[in-house]
Protein backbone atom coordinates (compact mmCIF):
# COMPACT_ATOMS: atom_id res chain seq x y z
CA UNK A 1 0.00 0.00 0.00
CA UNK A 2 1.48 3.57 -1.13
CA UNK A 3 1.44 6.21 1.38
CA UNK A 4 -1.60 7.88 -0.15
CA UNK A 5 -3.67 5.28 -0.08
CA UNK A 6 -2.94 4.97 3.71
CA UNK A 7 -3.40 7.92 4.33
CA UNK A 8 -6.54 8.33 2.09
CA UNK A 9 -7.47 4.92 4.57
CA UNK A 10 -6.49 6.68 7.89
CA UNK A 11 -8.37 9.86 6.71
CA UNK A 12 -11.59 7.64 5.83
CA UNK A 13 -11.35 5.47 9.51
CA UNK A 14 -10.77 9.14 11.44
CA UNK A 15 -14.04 10.93 9.15
CA UNK A 16 -15.80 7.75 9.93
CA UNK A 17 -15.62 8.16 13.73
CA UNK A 18 -16.36 11.73 13.16
CA UNK A 19 -19.38 10.86 11.07
CA UNK A 20 -20.25 8.23 13.55
CA UNK A 21 -20.33 10.76 16.29
CA UNK A 22 -21.59 13.34 14.57
CA UNK A 23 -24.84 11.18 13.30
CA UNK A 24 -26.04 11.15 16.30
CA UNK A 25 -29.00 13.56 15.74
CA UNK A 26 -30.77 13.20 19.12
CA UNK A 27 -28.20 16.01 20.08
CA UNK A 28 -28.65 18.06 17.36
CA UNK A 29 -30.01 21.56 18.66
CA UNK A 30 -29.78 20.65 22.34
CA UNK A 31 -28.42 23.22 24.79
CA UNK A 32 -26.70 21.85 28.19
CA UNK A 33 -25.73 24.08 30.98
CA UNK A 34 -21.35 24.09 30.89
CA UNK A 35 -20.35 22.41 34.57
CA UNK A 36 -17.22 24.84 34.59
CA UNK A 37 -18.79 28.23 33.48
CA UNK A 38 -22.10 28.01 33.89
CA UNK A 39 -22.98 28.77 30.86
CA UNK A 40 -26.09 27.38 28.70
CA UNK A 41 -24.57 26.37 25.32
CA UNK A 42 -25.88 24.87 22.18
CA UNK A 43 -23.68 21.70 21.26
CA UNK A 44 -24.31 18.73 19.32
CA UNK A 45 -21.94 16.40 20.99
CA UNK A 46 -22.11 15.21 25.14
CA UNK A 47 -18.58 15.55 26.14
CA UNK A 48 -18.03 11.56 25.70
CA UNK A 49 -18.92 12.54 22.17
CA UNK A 50 -16.19 15.31 22.15
CA UNK A 51 -13.27 13.52 23.36
CA UNK A 52 -13.96 10.32 20.98
CA UNK A 53 -13.90 12.95 18.16
CA UNK A 54 -10.93 14.92 19.07
CA UNK A 55 -8.80 11.60 19.50
CA UNK A 56 -10.49 10.46 16.10
CA UNK A 57 -8.73 13.42 14.87
CA UNK A 58 -5.13 13.30 16.48
CA UNK A 59 -2.94 10.82 14.30
CA UNK A 60 -4.13 12.88 10.74
CA UNK A 61 -3.63 16.35 12.49
CA UNK A 62 -0.16 15.18 13.69
CA UNK A 63 1.09 13.76 9.96
CA UNK A 64 -0.25 17.28 8.67
CA UNK A 65 1.51 19.60 11.19
CA UNK A 66 5.30 17.89 10.51
CA UNK A 67 4.86 14.58 13.00
CA UNK A 68 5.59 14.15 16.10
CA UNK A 69 8.64 15.86 17.91
CA UNK A 70 11.43 14.55 19.74
CA UNK A 71 9.94 12.05 22.73
CA UNK A 72 11.81 13.89 25.01
CA UNK A 73 10.33 17.19 24.68
CA UNK A 74 6.86 15.78 24.83
CA UNK A 75 7.08 14.20 27.74
CA UNK A 76 8.36 17.35 29.03
CA UNK A 77 5.27 19.43 27.44
CA UNK A 78 2.84 16.12 29.24
CA UNK A 79 3.77 16.78 32.33
CA UNK A 80 3.64 20.70 32.64
CA UNK A 81 -0.22 20.35 31.13
CA UNK A 82 -0.51 17.24 33.24
CA UNK A 83 0.07 19.72 36.13
CA UNK A 84 -2.01 22.44 34.76
CA UNK A 85 -5.02 19.95 34.70
CA UNK A 86 -5.07 17.95 37.61
CA UNK A 87 -3.89 21.01 40.15
CA UNK A 88 -6.72 23.18 38.52
CA UNK A 89 -11.04 22.80 37.96
CA UNK A 90 -9.79 21.48 34.57
CA UNK A 91 -8.97 18.01 36.17
CA UNK A 92 -12.71 17.76 37.95
CA UNK A 93 -14.20 18.09 33.59
CA UNK A 94 -15.17 14.99 31.99
CA UNK A 95 -12.28 16.06 29.28
CA UNK A 96 -9.50 13.53 28.80
CA UNK A 97 -6.37 15.61 27.57
CA UNK A 98 -3.33 14.63 26.05
CA UNK A 99 -0.72 16.97 24.80
CA UNK A 100 1.20 16.84 21.48
CA UNK A 101 4.24 18.64 20.18
CA UNK A 102 4.39 19.23 16.47
CA UNK A 103 7.94 19.19 14.98
CA UNK A 104 6.55 21.80 12.92
CA UNK A 105 9.57 24.48 13.31
CA UNK A 106 8.28 27.64 11.28
CA UNK A 107 4.91 27.69 12.68
CA UNK A 108 4.26 29.71 15.42
CA UNK A 109 0.51 28.15 17.13
CA UNK A 110 -0.71 25.95 19.38
CA UNK A 111 -4.31 24.24 19.06
CA UNK A 112 -7.05 22.06 21.10
CA UNK A 113 -9.12 19.57 19.95
CA UNK A 114 -12.90 19.62 21.44
CA UNK A 115 -12.71 16.31 24.09
CA UNK A 116 -8.73 17.10 25.30
CA UNK A 117 -6.30 17.06 22.28
CA UNK A 118 -4.03 20.45 23.07
CA UNK A 119 -0.43 21.00 20.25
CA UNK A 120 1.87 22.94 20.52
CA UNK A 121 4.64 23.40 18.02
CA UNK A 122 8.19 23.60 18.55
CA UNK A 123 8.10 26.94 16.62
CA UNK A 124 6.05 28.11 19.49
CA UNK A 125 8.20 26.72 22.25
CA UNK A 126 11.55 28.11 21.09
CA UNK A 127 9.48 31.63 21.60
CA UNK A 128 8.84 30.90 24.89
CA UNK A 129 10.87 31.72 27.50
CA UNK A 130 10.02 29.39 31.03
CA UNK A 131 7.98 26.95 31.65
CA UNK A 132 5.17 29.35 33.64
CA UNK A 133 4.51 30.66 29.87
CA UNK A 134 4.63 27.00 28.21
CA UNK A 135 1.50 26.88 31.37
CA UNK A 136 0.05 29.69 30.23
CA UNK A 137 -0.33 28.36 26.89
CA UNK A 138 -1.40 25.18 27.80
CA UNK A 139 -3.92 26.36 30.16
CA UNK A 140 -5.18 28.85 27.55
CA UNK A 141 -5.86 26.06 25.22
CA UNK A 142 -7.45 23.62 27.97
CA UNK A 143 -9.82 26.61 28.51
CA UNK A 144 -11.31 26.22 25.19
CA UNK A 145 -11.77 22.54 25.50
CA UNK A 146 -13.52 22.76 28.75
CA UNK A 147 -15.59 25.19 28.04
CA UNK A 148 -16.35 23.75 24.79
CA UNK A 149 -15.59 26.61 22.83
CA UNK A 150 -14.66 23.78 19.68
CA UNK A 151 -18.18 21.49 20.26
CA UNK A 152 -19.84 25.06 20.06
CA UNK A 153 -18.06 26.14 16.91
CA UNK A 154 -18.78 22.69 15.25
CA UNK A 155 -22.51 22.88 15.93
CA UNK A 156 -22.84 26.71 14.57
CA UNK A 157 -20.91 25.44 11.41
CA UNK A 158 -23.85 23.83 10.38
CA UNK A 159 -21.44 21.41 9.01
CA UNK A 160 -22.53 18.95 11.60
CA UNK A 161 -26.11 19.50 10.30
CA UNK A 162 -24.94 18.51 7.19
CA UNK A 163 -22.84 15.80 7.82
CA UNK A 164 -26.04 13.91 9.35
CA UNK A 165 -27.91 13.54 5.92
CA UNK A 166 -24.47 13.26 4.17
CA UNK A 167 -24.20 10.08 6.42
CA UNK A 168 -27.70 8.65 5.34
CA UNK A 169 -27.33 9.21 1.54
CA UNK A 170 -23.81 10.79 0.29
CA UNK A 171 -21.73 7.69 -1.75
CA UNK A 172 -18.10 7.22 0.21
CA UNK A 173 -16.51 9.57 -1.65
CA UNK A 174 -18.42 12.64 -1.14
CA UNK A 175 -18.58 11.93 2.20
CA UNK A 176 -15.08 11.43 2.55
CA UNK A 177 -14.73 15.21 1.25
CA UNK A 178 -17.21 16.78 3.75
CA UNK A 179 -15.27 14.92 6.97
CA UNK A 180 -11.48 16.01 5.67
CA UNK A 181 -13.62 19.33 5.72
CA UNK A 182 -14.78 18.72 9.17
CA UNK A 183 -11.48 17.55 10.22
CA UNK A 184 -9.56 20.36 8.71
CA UNK A 185 -11.86 22.83 9.99
CA UNK A 186 -11.42 21.55 13.84
CA UNK A 187 -7.77 23.35 13.14
CA UNK A 188 -8.59 26.30 11.46
CA UNK A 189 -11.62 27.13 13.64
CA UNK A 190 -11.37 30.88 14.85
CA UNK A 191 -13.04 31.42 18.36
CA UNK A 192 -14.84 34.87 18.93
CA UNK A 193 -13.32 37.79 20.90
CA UNK A 194 -15.58 36.53 23.78
CA UNK A 195 -14.26 32.91 23.69
CA UNK A 196 -10.54 34.20 23.70
CA UNK A 197 -11.06 36.65 26.91
CA UNK A 198 -12.86 33.60 28.52
CA UNK A 199 -9.89 31.24 27.63
CA UNK A 200 -7.19 33.58 28.50
CA UNK A 201 -9.46 34.61 31.76
CA UNK A 202 -9.72 30.54 32.72
CA UNK A 203 -6.25 29.76 31.61
CA UNK A 204 -4.87 32.45 34.18
CA UNK A 205 -6.80 30.92 36.85
CA UNK A 206 -5.80 27.03 35.91
CA UNK A 207 -1.71 27.77 35.54
CA UNK A 208 -2.51 29.58 39.13
CA UNK A 209 -3.96 26.94 40.67
CA UNK A 210 -1.36 24.08 39.21
CA UNK A 211 0.95 26.37 40.98
CA UNK A 212 2.82 28.66 38.20
CA UNK A 213 3.51 32.61 38.08
CA UNK A 214 0.55 33.95 36.13
CA UNK A 215 2.08 36.97 35.51
CA UNK A 216 3.76 35.00 32.73
CA UNK A 217 0.36 34.70 31.03
CA UNK A 218 1.33 38.37 30.12
CA UNK A 219 4.28 37.63 29.17
CA UNK A 220 3.08 35.29 26.21
CA UNK A 221 0.96 37.96 24.65
CA UNK A 222 4.59 40.41 24.98
CA UNK A 223 5.72 37.59 23.19
CA UNK A 224 3.81 36.69 20.69
CA UNK A 225 3.12 40.57 19.85
CA UNK A 226 7.02 40.88 19.49
CA UNK A 227 7.61 38.07 17.02
CA UNK A 228 5.17 40.02 14.65
CA UNK A 229 4.80 38.60 11.22
CA UNK A 230 6.11 34.92 12.53
CA UNK A 231 3.05 33.15 11.62
CA UNK A 232 -0.44 33.43 13.20
CA UNK A 233 -1.06 31.49 16.44
CA UNK A 234 -4.72 30.51 17.22
CA UNK A 235 -3.86 31.98 20.88
CA UNK A 236 -2.70 35.54 19.19
CA UNK A 237 -4.71 35.73 15.51
CA UNK A 238 -8.05 36.47 16.39
CA UNK A 239 -9.44 39.46 17.26
CA UNK A 240 -8.98 40.69 21.05
CA UNK A 241 -6.78 43.51 20.05
CA UNK A 242 -3.82 42.59 21.92
CA UNK A 243 -3.22 45.91 24.55
CA UNK A 244 -6.93 44.96 25.23
CA UNK A 245 -6.37 41.82 25.95
CA UNK A 246 -2.93 42.02 27.79
CA UNK A 247 -5.08 44.93 30.00
CA UNK A 248 -7.81 42.19 30.44
CA UNK A 249 -5.17 39.46 31.16
CA UNK A 250 -3.52 41.95 33.50
CA UNK A 251 -6.75 41.91 35.15
CA UNK A 252 -7.41 38.22 35.92
CA UNK A 253 -3.92 37.52 37.10
CA UNK A 254 -4.74 40.60 40.03
CA UNK A 255 -7.25 37.99 40.91
CA UNK A 256 -5.51 35.45 41.28
CA UNK A 257 -2.65 34.06 43.96
CA UNK A 258 0.76 36.05 43.49
CA UNK A 259 3.64 34.40 43.10
CA UNK A 260 4.29 31.00 41.72
CA UNK A 261 7.05 29.11 39.68
CA UNK A 262 8.28 30.44 36.24
CA UNK A 263 10.88 27.21 36.22
CA UNK A 264 13.10 29.26 33.98
CA UNK A 265 16.18 26.39 33.97
CA UNK A 266 13.99 23.24 33.64
CA UNK A 267 12.51 24.90 30.63
CA UNK A 268 15.96 25.68 29.18
CA UNK A 269 17.09 21.92 29.86
CA UNK A 270 14.62 20.12 28.24
CA UNK A 271 14.75 22.27 25.59
CA UNK A 272 18.19 22.41 25.39
CA UNK A 273 18.14 18.31 25.45
CA UNK A 274 15.52 18.67 22.49
CA UNK A 275 18.99 20.91 20.80
CA UNK A 276 21.09 18.50 20.93
CA UNK A 277 19.53 14.97 20.01
CA UNK A 278 18.48 17.04 16.56
CA UNK A 279 22.70 18.14 15.98
CA UNK A 280 22.96 14.21 17.00
CA UNK A 281 20.85 12.98 14.53
CA UNK A 282 22.43 15.53 11.89
CA UNK A 283 25.94 15.01 12.22
CA UNK A 284 26.38 11.32 12.66
CA UNK A 285 25.67 8.31 10.46
CA UNK A 286 23.15 5.59 11.67
CA UNK A 287 25.78 3.13 13.17
CA UNK A 288 27.29 6.33 15.42
CA UNK A 289 24.18 6.31 17.12
CA UNK A 290 23.91 2.65 17.69
CA UNK A 291 27.80 2.94 19.05
CA UNK A 292 26.67 5.73 21.52
CA UNK A 293 23.56 3.60 22.40
CA UNK A 294 25.85 1.15 22.93
CA UNK A 295 28.42 3.48 24.82
CA UNK A 296 24.57 4.39 27.07
CA UNK A 297 24.20 0.95 27.93
CA UNK A 298 27.80 -0.31 29.04
CA UNK A 299 28.46 -2.80 26.63
CA UNK A 300 28.01 -5.06 25.05
CA UNK A 301 30.73 -4.24 22.25
CA UNK A 302 31.48 -6.06 19.11
CA UNK A 303 35.44 -5.18 19.09
CA UNK A 304 37.66 -5.63 22.05
CA UNK A 305 39.34 -2.56 21.57
CA UNK A 306 36.32 -0.85 22.19
CA UNK A 307 37.01 0.76 25.46
CA UNK A 308 40.86 1.16 25.20
CA UNK A 309 42.36 4.37 26.00
CA UNK A 310 42.76 7.28 23.41
CA UNK A 311 46.12 9.09 23.50
CA UNK A 312 44.69 12.18 22.09
CA UNK A 313 48.42 12.56 20.99
CA UNK A 314 47.51 15.45 17.56
CA UNK A 315 46.12 17.24 20.62
CA UNK A 316 42.50 17.86 18.79
CA UNK A 317 40.73 17.40 21.94
CA UNK A 318 41.55 19.54 25.03
CA UNK A 319 44.29 18.69 27.01
CA UNK A 320 43.32 16.34 29.53
CA UNK A 321 45.36 13.80 31.89
CA UNK A 322 46.22 10.58 30.23
CA UNK A 323 43.17 8.09 30.49
CA UNK A 324 40.38 11.16 30.26
CA UNK A 325 39.51 9.66 26.95
CA UNK A 326 38.09 6.45 25.70
CA UNK A 327 37.83 5.32 22.05
CA UNK A 328 34.95 3.13 20.55
CA UNK A 329 34.37 1.86 17.00
CA UNK A 330 31.61 3.20 15.08
CA UNK A 331 31.45 0.29 12.07
CA UNK A 332 31.70 0.94 8.56
CA UNK A 333 29.07 -0.93 6.07
CA UNK A 334 31.01 -2.93 3.94
CA UNK A 335 34.62 -2.17 5.41
CA UNK A 336 36.75 -5.64 6.63
CA UNK A 337 38.39 -4.00 9.34
CA UNK A 338 37.44 -1.39 11.99
CA UNK A 339 37.14 1.05 9.64
CA UNK A 340 38.04 4.94 10.26
CA UNK A 341 34.91 5.72 12.52
CA UNK A 342 35.18 6.23 16.45
CA UNK A 343 33.15 7.62 19.20
CA UNK A 344 35.67 9.40 21.87
CA UNK A 345 33.94 9.72 25.31
CA UNK A 346 35.42 11.56 27.74
CA UNK A 347 35.13 11.71 31.46
CA UNK A 348 33.13 14.48 32.03
CA UNK A 349 30.06 12.79 29.42
CA UNK A 350 31.87 14.63 26.21
CA UNK A 351 30.67 12.71 23.44
CA UNK A 352 33.26 13.26 19.94
CA UNK A 353 32.83 11.68 16.46
CA UNK A 354 35.44 11.05 13.89
CA UNK A 355 34.90 9.68 10.25
CA UNK A 356 38.97 10.20 9.36
CA UNK A 357 40.92 8.44 11.82
CA UNK A 358 41.19 11.22 14.64
CA UNK A 359 41.99 13.64 12.00
CA UNK A 360 39.24 15.81 12.89
CA UNK A 361 36.52 15.95 15.27
CA UNK A 362 32.57 16.57 15.95
CA UNK A 363 31.64 17.01 19.38
CA UNK A 364 28.40 15.67 20.09
CA UNK A 365 27.77 16.56 23.96
ZN1 LIG B 1 -7.50 30.72 21.88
Amino acid sequence: MNGRQSSARTLRLVIGAVLALVAVGSYLGKSSTNALTGEVQQVSLSPEQEIATGLAAVPELTRQYGGNADPGITRYVTRVGERVVSRSAAGRTPYRFRFVVLADRSTINAFALPGGPVFITEALLGRLGDEAQLAGVLGHEIAHVVARHGAQQLAKSELAQGLVGAAAVAAEDRRQAQLAQAVSRLVVMKYGRDDELESDALGVRFMAEAGYDASAMVDVLRVLKAAGGGGAPEFFSTHPDPANRIEEIARAVASVQRGGERNAEAFRAALADRGEARQVAAAVPPEAKEALARIAAGGPFPYARDGVTFENREGLLPDQPRGYYREYTVETPGSTDRGARRIVVGRGGERYYTDDHYQSFTRLQ
